[in-house]
């Protein structure tokens, strides 16, 4: 039974106080608790960004890869053992920039892993650049006149490109994140959460007002199997009403679907058995310490 203080390391979060990444690491972590997950049957990943840090902060085993480089290494790490739980953590500008492609081919391959997408709108851990979350006209230090090209919008892009589970949270609605980091993870397929996140210091037009004035649920009666109206809800970001009072932001699980994952099309690795010469767990203390 994995307990809260069993997931502490020896490191302190340095984010930013009131930063959105606090929120979405105490999520995550209760799921943890409340679904056993450790050392023994769970892998993270996280690309560059401020999200990054989490892995230092959570003792579960991980790896912080390249730039736009989470999502391939959690493929890799399902496809060595589908009985793990892999999480993806990125960054809006690691997996909408850099790791563009790798987001879209493993949506339309329907890995068996959870991304879980830190949406600031902004990079942060460069203190302050415009991304390809930042809206039309934002300026920064690297659009003082206003940007100039759209955002991209991740649920939707997600949907178009094949994912079978997606979905969208404010970091700050704490146990909903939590649940729904459960649900992705016991989804057979690929899961996205996209989740609204505050960078309180170098986005403050995304401070967590804005999401609690401009947020919703989508609706009991919303048919989440539904591709052409899921799509269609997830353009109410890029399409803003513009009339004041009116929240345009929907939360909650816009798609989902069962369908084959990649790893259970292929025998090999859906049923470990047929592996003439399985992996075995092996005893790599005496390998960690020529590192440390
Ligand atoms: Fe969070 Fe922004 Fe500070 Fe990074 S710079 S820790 S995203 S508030």
């Amino acid at each position: 039974m994995t307990q809260l203080a069993d997931l502490a390391t020896k490191c302190s979060p340095n984010w930013c106080p009131g930063c959105g990444d606090f929120a979405i690491w105490a999520a995550f972590k209760n799921a943890a608790v409340a679904k056993g997950w450790d050392n023994t049957n769970t892998f993270l990943t996280a690309g560059i960004g401020c999200h990054g840090h989490l892995l230092s902060f959570t003792k579960i085993t991980s790896f912080e890869g390249l730039h736009g480089r989470p999502v391939p290494v959690a493929t890799g790490a399902k496809i060595a053992n589908r009985n793990l739980n892999v999480f993806a953590f990125t960054g809006d500008g690691d997996s909408l920039a850099e790791g563009t492609n790798h987001l879209i081919h493993a949506c339309r391959r329907n890995h068996d892993i959870t991304i879980i997408l830190h949406d600031n709108a902004i990079y942060g851990l460069t203190t302050g650049q415009t991304s390809p979350r930042s809206p039309h006209g934002f300026k920064s230090k690297s659009t003082p006149s206003g940007n100039l090209d759209n955002p991209i919008n991740p649920v939707t892009l997600a949907i178009a490109s094949g994912a079978t589970f997606v979905a969208r949270e404010y970091a700050a609605h704490i146990p909903k994140l939590s649940d729904l980091i459960i649900k992705a993870n016991d989804h057979h397929g690929i899961s996205i959460i996209d989740v609204l996140q505050s960078c309180i210091t170098f986005n403050p037009g995304y401070a967590h007002e804005f999401y609690q004035n401009n947020t919703y649920y989508l609706g009991k009666d919303f048919d989440k199997t539904n591709k052409k109206q899921a799509f269609e809800k997830s353009l109410e970001w890029a399409m803003p009403t513009g009339r004041q009072g009116e929240k345009q932001i929907p939360l909650g699980i816009f798609y989902e679907v069962n369908e084959p994952s990649y790893e259970a099309q292929i025998p090999q690795i859906k049923d470990q058995s047929l592996i003439s010469n399985p992996p075995t767990a092996k005893d790599i203390t005496g390998l960690l310490k020529k590192y440390t």
